[in-house]
């Protein structure tokens, strides 16, 4: 059995015609998912019934399950946990601010990363997650917002996973999400954000599909970071800066880095002077994200003047910054805190 939402519509009209059937029943079948928000192949009443029958023999759909949807205090955020056919579990979150949609989506179960500050990676890798399984997250969610008359508008790679270490899966999945016959969601709506692969970036560089690219800095030099981002150890931040420095200069788009302010560790002034010299003559965006809590973890949000002066000591220097206001923290659905989910024993 294979996953349906892992396949483009080019390759469904290739199914279609080497299993008897007219190709144009891939664009019937690929508006059914993507754009008349199908829950099941029961619901695509164009196809005949002998037609559905072989379908379902030999796709799935859905593939992943809704186990559960947790709504914030501001009703801003929503967090859906998903089952996957195996059992195992990831949870993406649905961001409503202004006009805009956002669903963040997880990319692997658990991270290979391990950073200090994020619960995701606390137990390591589990496995990638399969194109259908990230696209299957924002068909799902799009389904929920039918009856509101809304649509999914943007996209991030923000949940668990590191993304370029899926990368194949996760190309695909942003094709998909991109094809103008089904969601048809603008590259400039797609962010991929990365603990810093330098070879995956250099990849994601020469990809048809120019997406906006975020890299989580976090520190202003390489012997902070290393201390709280292991990866830091296999790629110098150095190497890293150079590596989004060429994918500027092929895809144009803009920079951003994040930057986790946690107390006693990279929120000093000098952390700030320091990070100014660093990104002096980039065309970039800083994005302040205040720890957010993660259970266990021994860490702490700077207080929040300490951030404003932060900030100012940056925006003096000319660099752009954002300050994330966080979201969804009381379902911890905030950056970061996006945990592994485990069947409870029967
Ligand atoms: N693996 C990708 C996606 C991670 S999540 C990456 O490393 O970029 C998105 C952002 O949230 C990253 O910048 C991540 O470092 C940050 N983050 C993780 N844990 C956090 C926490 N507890 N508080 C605030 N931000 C956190």
């Amino acid at each position: 059995m294979q996953q349906l939402c892992s396949f483009s519509l080019e390759e469904l009209k290739a199914w279609m015609e080497a299993n008897g059937e007219k190709s144009f029943r891939a664009g019937q079948l690929f508006e059914w998912v993507y754009v008349k928000r199908a829950s099941s192949f029961d619901a695509m009443t164009n196809l005949s019934v002998p037609l559905r029958e072989k379908l379902r023999t030999h796709f799935s759909y859905p593939s992943i399950k809704q186990l559960r949807v947790l709504e914030s205090e501001d009703k801003e955020t929503l967090k859906f946990l998903w089952e996957l056919p195996d059992q195992k579990r990831v949870e993406s979150v649905l961001i409503l601010s202004g006009d805009r949609r956002t669903v963040c989506v997880s990319s692997q179960v658990g991270c290979p990363a391990r950073c200090a500050f994020c619960a995701s990676g606390r137990e390591g890798l589990m496995r990638n997650l399969s194109a259908a399984e990230i696209v299957e997250q924002v068909v799902h969610i799009n389904l929920h917002l039918a009856p509101l008359g809304e649509r999914v508008s943007h996209i991030v790679f923000m949940g668990m996973g590191e993304p370029l270490e899926n990368y194949e899966a996760v190309v695909k999945s942003i094709q998909l999400l991109h094809a103008p016959e089904g969601l048809n969601i603008s590259q400039r709506r797609i962010t991929v954000s990365t603990v810093g692969v330098v070879e995956q970036i250099h990849r994601l560089a020469k990809e048809e599909l120019k997406v906006n690219l975020v890299l989580s800095l976090h520190a202003p030099n390489q012997h902070i970071r290393k201390k709280i981002i292991p990866y830091a150890r296999k790629y110098p931040i150095e190497e890293v800066l150079l590596a989004m420095d060429a994918y500027f200069e092929e895809t144009k788009r803009d920079i951003t880095f994040e930057y986790t302010l946690l107390a006693g560790i990279n929120d000093y002034r000098t952390h700030a002077e320091e990070l100014a010299m660093l990104l002096k003559d980039k065309q970039c965006t800083v994005n302040l994200i205040p720890y957010n809590p993660v259970d266990g973890l021994n860490l702490r949000r700077p207080e929040k003047e300490k951030i404003e002066e932060f900030r100012a000591i940056l925006e003096e220097r000319n660099i752009n910054t954002t300050w994330r206001y966080t979201k969804g923290k009381d379902i911890a659905a905030a950056c970061g805190q996006l945990a592994l989910q485990r069947v409870p024993p029967q």
